[in-house]
């Protein structure tokens, strides 16, 4: 619980909004039920007086995007902080130099925008639910590439409330990582390249869109891949957990309000009113199963 002189502080400020005991069952993706405390902050100062405040309490936080990567627990020991910065959205009606965006965007405005005026590399984020700023924290990406490969810059607020600009370089990310955000970070502005336009790119999005709609749950309440797929670099060969899932008759198991999709056997369906324990212990019954069968351990890939 947030001390009261910190919940004070918070709620006479009015670059943000303080929710206590919040439902957060409509803030991740796989609609779990959660409570918790939520900060929303609407600009730059609100971020840093937050994050100042927090710190110098001692106070641990952790920053919620789309929340289509992590797994909110029934209750939230530690409050959260959402971004809420306004956007002139009317940048988006022409072609920029460059994009400076704030981190609350979403992935999806900003493929619309590259399907209208074909941006060349903008594809590589097709589908992917999730805020910039989340999908630069997890250097998002499909089989067309990397978010990383776009980004020239980002700013973020350090645990002690500083700004900070990161000129990115190519050892700025990796698979799925990013090499720059510490601990207690958070990220609220990232500037984005042009690389010039191509009609073809605008084709490439739709086939892409459509060729998702067909294979993935995405109208399903889900937290998107459950399992890494398993990388043997000795022996130099992977297993999709998904196909592995799959041989030994997965598809489908329910357990609780929770089922292995249909669909697609590596995504798991909340369809009921499931929480954390649910999906954590399905989780377990899945990789004993897996592990069983085959012999390998395979990872989560959604956050704890
Ligand atoms: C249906 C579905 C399909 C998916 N497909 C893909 C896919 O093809 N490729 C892929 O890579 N992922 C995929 N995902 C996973 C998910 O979309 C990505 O991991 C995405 O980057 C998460 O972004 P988010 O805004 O939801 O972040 P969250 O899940 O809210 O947070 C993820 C992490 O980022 C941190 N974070 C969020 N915002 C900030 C910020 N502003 N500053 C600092 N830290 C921050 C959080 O604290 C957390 O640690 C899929 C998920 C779903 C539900």
């Amino acid at each position: 619980m947030l001390p009261a002189n910190v919940v004070e502080k918070l709620k006479q400020n009015s670059n943000l909004e303080l929710e206590l005991d919040k439902d957060l069952r409509k803030f991740s993706t796989m609609r779990l039920a959660a409570t918790g405390d939520m900060v929303t902050v609407k600009n730059l100062q609100g971020l840093k007086d937050t994050v100042k405040l927090f710190s110098e309490n001692n106070i641990k936080y952790r920053v919620l995007g789309w929340g289509a990567n992590i797994l909110l627990p029934t209750k939230a020991l530690h409050p959260y902080i959402q971004l809420d910065f306004s956007f002139d959205r009317s940048l988006l009606d022409n072609v920029q130099p460059e994009y400076v965006l704030p981190a609350s965007i979403s992935l999806a405005v900003l493929t619309s925008h590259a399907a209208k005026f074909g941006l060349v590399g903008w594809e590589v984020f097709t589908g992917i639910p999730a805020s910039l700023g989340g999908a630069i924290f997890m250097n998002a990406g499909t089989n067309l590439g990397e978010i990383g490969s776009l980004v020239k810059e980002v700013r973020l607020v350090t645990n002690n409330g500083e700004e900070k600009l990161i000129k990115i370089d190519n050892k700025s990310f990796s698979y799925r990582h990013n090499h720059f955000i510490n601990d207690g970070d958070v990220v609220y502005q990232a500037t984005l390249v042009n690389k010039g336009q191509d009609p073809q790119i605008s084709q490439k999005i739709k086939d892409y869109l459509e060729m998702r709609n067909r294979t993935q749950p995405l109208k399903e309440a889900t937290c998107g891949c459950v399992f890494k797929n398993y990388q043997d670099l000795e022996r130099g060969f992977t297993c999709r957990a998904g196909q592995f899932i799959d041989i030994i008759g997965l598809k489908g198991f329910t357990y609780k309000g929770l089922r292995v999709s249909p669909k697609h056997a590596n995504f798991m369906e909340n369809f009921g009113d499931s929480n954390y324990e649910d999906v954590t212990t399905m989780i377990e019954l899945m990789r004993n199963e897996l592990k069983l069968q085959y012999g390998v351990s395979f990872s989560p890939e959604v956050e704890f």
